[in-house]
């Protein structure tokens, strides 16, 4: 009776050390993302140099209408962090996005601009005048557009500091960065960008896509991936 206890002993710690394990993962995972809701956010994003590219006809158009039409034929939730620039130049699909209870439009500046310097190349934008006017003029231009003003604002290139956390606060918009971000503007196999966001599930449940343009190739391919393994693992899907 003795020995059979023995024998049983490093099987019990063993199943015991599993149990332990996976509690604690997924307690950790679920102080992250408690609610297991996951929101696919898209940066329309629209520079002096892009509208340039597409006035010279060297970009036809910065969005890919089937990536839109993919997200409204299978009712997929989707946040569209919206330029100003870029509501100026497609303000029917803007309006048509608007209309649709499945997603949202915010505010991601005028021009995209950055508000702190060193950021991806960006140009900046320095004083907090200019700032605060990056701000007001989209979400003039977006209220203009679609009647309701943006609540949530994300930077160009997410570089910022507290003290612009300060002034967007004092335009009454929410911040929100995205904590995962695809990768589908350098990741070109869709494929890639799916495991990339995979892996990072457990820092957030915000994911920062594009708008499918030839400046990322991959985010249509990618979705049509990551939407039913999403589903598949229990998580829904839902808009700010
Ligand atoms: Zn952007």
């Amino acid at each position: 009776m003795r020995k059979l206890n023995f024998t049983l002993l490093p099987t019990l710690a063993l199943a015991l050390g599993a149990i332990f394990l996976v509690n604690y993962i997924f307690a950790g995972f679920l102080s992250k993302n408690p609610s297991r809701v996951i929101f696919l956010t898209f940066d329309a994003d629209m520079t002096h140099r892009m509208l340039w590219e597409q006035e010279m006809g060297i970009v036809k158009q910065w969005y890919d209408q089937e990536l839109m039409d993919y997200l409204v034929k299978n009712s997929i939730p989707a946040t569209f962090f919206v330029t100003g620039m870029f509501a100026d130049m497609y303000p029917d699909l803007v309006r048509s996005l608007a209309s649709n209870p499945n997603f949202s439009i915010q505010n991601h500046t005028y021009d995209h601009r950055s508000f702190e310097p060193n950021c991806f190349n960006l140009p900046v934008v320095s004083s907090d005048n200019a700032k605060r006017l990056e701000i007001k003029r989209t979400q003039n231009i977006i209220k203009s557009l679609t009647g309701r003003p943006p609540t949530y604002f994300r930077y160009p290139g997410l570089c910022h500091n507290t003290h612009d956390d300060d002034l967007v606060g004092a335009e009454g918009l929410s911040l929100v960065h995205g904590q995962i971000g695809s990768g589908d503007a350098y990741l070109r196999d869709p494929k890639a960008i799916v495991r990339n966001i995979m892996d990072n599930l457990n820092h957030g449940n915000v994911i920062i896509f594009h708008l499918g343009t030839v400046k990322t190739p991959g985010t249509l391919a990618a979705l049509k991936l990551l939407v039913p393994k999403l589903k598949d693992s229990g998580y829904k899907l839902d808009r700010l």
